[in-house]
């Protein structure tokens, strides 16, 4: 699955934000807790291939991410912490769009997949409305039908709750839960409860370094 092997990353002015980071990650939520500054990003967009490292290697499924980053793109599903949207497009246009560049070319193939998308993120009711005027929790969960097109086997989400009402979060959550069952999940947060609600796999993260990982009921006390 996800292999990481000695990962290294000083930004030019000093800050060492990977400190010798390996990690190995199966099927399933695993979640990545840490501070505000701990490297989370850092990792997330370097794992995405949006950001280069210093040292180090990472391994999806036999992919050399680094060697072939375009593979890793084509099974990547990824939700940045601030992800711009175009606020006079609809969420189906958007969508639609996204999926024909993907390369569903015929476009009643694309309709229905677009609209099962809009289903399973529960926006159905919405597509029509334009991204502007969606709120914060519609705003996350269309990240999230953007993130999952093309089925992608692994799936990055960074700090994804800030600014969600509780039912919000819970249906993220929910939705959060059911991609772990057929890929690779990291939910990066610094969120402890979301960590122990939702991933079986976690680690403690700090100064770029992993101080701890395992199973989150395993680590509950040292939490
Ligand atoms: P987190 O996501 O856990 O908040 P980041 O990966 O964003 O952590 O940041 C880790 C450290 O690296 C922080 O000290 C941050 O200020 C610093 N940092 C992040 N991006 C840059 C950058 N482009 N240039 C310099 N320092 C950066
Ligand atoms: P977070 O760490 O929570 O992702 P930040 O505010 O640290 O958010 O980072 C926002 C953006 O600014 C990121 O693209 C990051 O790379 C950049 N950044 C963060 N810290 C620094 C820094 N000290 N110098 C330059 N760029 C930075």
């Amino acid at each position: 699955m996800l292999t990481i092997k000695n990962l290294n990353k000083t930004y030019p002015n000093g800050t060492q934000a990977l400190n010798d980071v390996n990690l190995s990650l199966e099927k399933g939520m695993f979640g990545l807790l840490g501070p505000n500054g701990a490297g989370k990003s850092t990792l997330m967009r370097t794992i995405a291939t949006l950001q280069l490292a210093d040292s180090g290697t990472i391994d999806f499924d036999g992919i050399d991410v680094f060697k072939h980053p375009g593979e890793l793109r084509k099974i990547l599903g990824y939700l940045p912490q601030d992800f711009g949207v175009y606020p006079k497009v609809s969420a189906k246009m958007m969508l639609d769009h996204i999926a024909r560049v993907k390369g569903i070319t015929n476009s009643q193939e694309r309709k229905g997949y677009v609209a099962d998308l809009l289903h399973k993120v529960n926006l159905y009711k919405f597509r029509d409305r334009n991204l502007g005027d969606y709120s914060g929790g519609m705003r996350q969960r269309f990240g999230i039908a953007q993130a999952l097109l093309g089925n992608p086997k692994l799936i990055i989400v960074d700090e994804p709750t800030a600014g969600l009402d509780p039912l919000e979060r819970n249906r993220f959550h929910n939705l959060l839960s059911e991609l772990g069952e057929n890929a690779v999940v990291i939910l990066s947060t610094h969120i402890v409860d979301d960590v122990t609600n939702l991933c079986q796999n976690m680690a403690v993260f700090n100064e770029g370094k992993i101080l701890v990982q395992g199973n989150p009921q395993e680590l509950s006390n040292t939490l």
